[in-house]
């Protein structure tokens, strides 16, 4: 590996002199603990990040779109160059697959670069011009422009289960740097040396393109001691968060108890509802099961999109059901992220199999080692579901519940639920055509609706919706994934009266960016 791991956090360009231990990143399965041991950011530490953040602000939200994005393709350049690295320390941390690794490494810059061709292009600042008319009756007009400008410091915690995509330069990262935010980054204790490489990396790529310091900072310490006093912190405007609801939650309370509350943007739980008609049996059960298994057990289940939950009516199926009993029963275990959400599917998934009602229709046959999760598919009736909430709870892992109802039931029952991700709904066109009330129910819970496909698998482009009702997220009019993230970051702010030369240049009358704006 060429970087080496000191083991200490980024407060700006420099590094920590912590003394206190959080902990060595533990690599899955064998327990065995990995060097270098990390070192907890000292509360000065923390203090000295967030001075900076507050430092860096009025200079880095007030540069250009252009110089922005000059910012975030050199961080692409710089993780490129430790792709090696950061796929070596991932497997040893994660226990995820080369592939797998590569693939989100290259996704995270793809984001990235997503985001600089947007500040770039710059019209996601969504402006708007009402001209002063001075002699409209019965009182003149006055000029008004408004656009959006970032929030300020945003906190954004890692996420164990995707190491860099929804880590140190993940979707969050990305989109509050787009937006003008500096980020304050607490790493998480599953992955730390790869937060390390990939802090260096974007640290590298701040001093290269003459960031201020303090635009990106990384703490070691955990969400409960550093992050808690992140989001505390007076200087923190927002904070973005992918984990537990119990997780995502306590941040919320923190936040909305601040003197000055802030706007949190936690990812927390979904089990997205696949809904099944008669028609798209017809089409061949057996296929369906197969795509459905392929969806429940990628990545050992560890994604937010993960099909957790279907719906399947009564006197239908039970090809479906025969086949996936016995995918489910030849499915191999895999290993977990880590040890707590290794325990927390173990628990869940107990939980659900003693849960009277609930019948387990197959398990893996394989016994699963030492951190690993092995597939398990449990069913239960319409009316048994509706009567127990903790039915509707994530087994975060390749276990899914089967709920069986007539078609009606089904559609009654879809209110009820908590809020997802995603639903899914496989059918025909004409049963597309003859249940809009039930697709109707499935948008209400819903931030994505899919026709005829599985849930995982999230494109990131401009029109994606990651986001739902709660707990899904807890803010469902935002997105964590695609250009509409960015928003989360910003408010909208209005000049009045002021003259061309002092305006931005957004708002400018002879519009030097050239960017689309809305005309009053
Ligand atoms: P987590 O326990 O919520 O931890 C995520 C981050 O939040 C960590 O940095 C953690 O810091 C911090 N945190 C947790 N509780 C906190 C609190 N009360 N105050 C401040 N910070 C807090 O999530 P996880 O470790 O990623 O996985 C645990 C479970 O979360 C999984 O088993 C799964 O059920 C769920 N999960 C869901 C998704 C999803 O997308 N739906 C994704 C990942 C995980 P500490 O290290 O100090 O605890």
């Amino acid at each position: 590996m060429t970087t080496s791991l000191l083991g200490t956090s980024f407060i700006g360009y420099s590094r920590s002199a912590g003394t206190e231990p959080c902990g060595n990143a533990v690599q899955p399965g064998t327990g065995s603990k990995l060097e270098p041991a990390y070192l907890t950011a000292t509360p000065d530490e923390v203090d000295h990040a967030m001075a900076l953040a507050a430092a860096a602000f009025p200079v880095y939200s007030n540069l250009s779109g252009k110089n922005r994005a000059v910012f975030l393709r050199a961080i692409t350049t710089e993780i490129e160059t430790v792709v090696d690295d950061i796929v070596e320390r991932g497997m040893l941390e994660t226990a995820l697959p080369e592939p797998r690794l590569r693939g989100e490494t290259a996704r995270t810059t793809g984001q990235l670069r997503m985001f600089a061709n947007l500040i770039e292009e710059g019209s996601w600042v969504d402006a708007r011009i009402d001209r002063a008319d001075p002699d409209r009756k019965p009182i003149p007009k006055v000029d008004l422009r408004s656009m959006l400008r970032p929030l300020g410091p945003v906190a954004v915690f890692c996420a164990s289960n995707f190491p860099m995509a929804y880590s140190v330069a993940g979707g969050d990262s990305a989109s509050a740097l787009a937006a003008g935010c500096p980020v304050i980054v607490i790493a998480h204790a599953s992955h730390p040396g790869v937060a390390e490489i990939v802090a260096n990396a974007v640290i590298r790529a701040a001093k290269l393109t003459h960031m201020p310091e303090g635009v990106f900072s990384v703490l070691y310490g955990g969400g409960r001691k550093v992050g808690q006093a992140v989001v505390k912190h007076p200087v923190t405007q927002a904070v973005g968060f992918t984990g537990s609801r119990a997780g995502g939650t306590a941040l919320m309370d923190s936040a909305a108890s601040r003197k000055q509350p802030i706007p949190v943007y936690a990812e927390m739980s979904s089990v997205n509802p696949v809904v099944i008609l008669a028609g798209a049996l017809e089409r061949g059960e057996e296929a369906l099961a197969e795509a459905f298994f392929g969806s429940l057990t990628l990545g050992v289940g560890q994604f937010c999109t993960n099909p957790g939950l279907v719906f399947l009516a009564n006197g239908n199926g039970e090809k479906f059901l025969t086949k996936l009993k016995t995918l489910i029963e030849a499915g191999t275990p895999g290993m977990m992220l880590n040890a707590a959400i290794c325990q927390s599917f173990a628990d869940s998934t107990a939980a659900f199999a003693a849960t009277p009602g609930v019948e387990t229709l197959a398990r893996s046959t394989a016994e699963a080692g030492p951190g690993q999760g092995a597939p398990a598919v449990f069913i239960v009736s319409i009316s048994d579901f509706l009567k127990n909430e903790a039915l509707q709870s994530e087994m975060f892992g390749p276990a899914t519940l089967i709920v069986r109802g007539s078609l009606e039931e089904i559609e009654a029952a879809i209110p009820h639920l908590e809020g997802q991700l995603t639903a899914s709904l496989h059918a025909t066109d004409a049963e597309l055509a003859a249940n809009s009330s039930l697709i109707h129910a499935l948008q209400t819970r819903a931030g994505r609706l899919i026709f005829n496909g599985f849930p995982t698998g999230v494109e990131v482009c401009n029109s994606i919706v990651h986001g739902g009702p709660f707990p899904a997220t807890s803010d469902g009019r935002s997105t964590s994934v695609g250009t509409m993230a960015i928003f989360r970051f910003c408010r909208a702010v209005a000049w009045q009266s002021f003259p061309d030369a002092a305006l931005p240049a957004e708002l400018q009358e002879a519009n030097p960016l050239g960017i689309k704006r809305i005309m009053g």
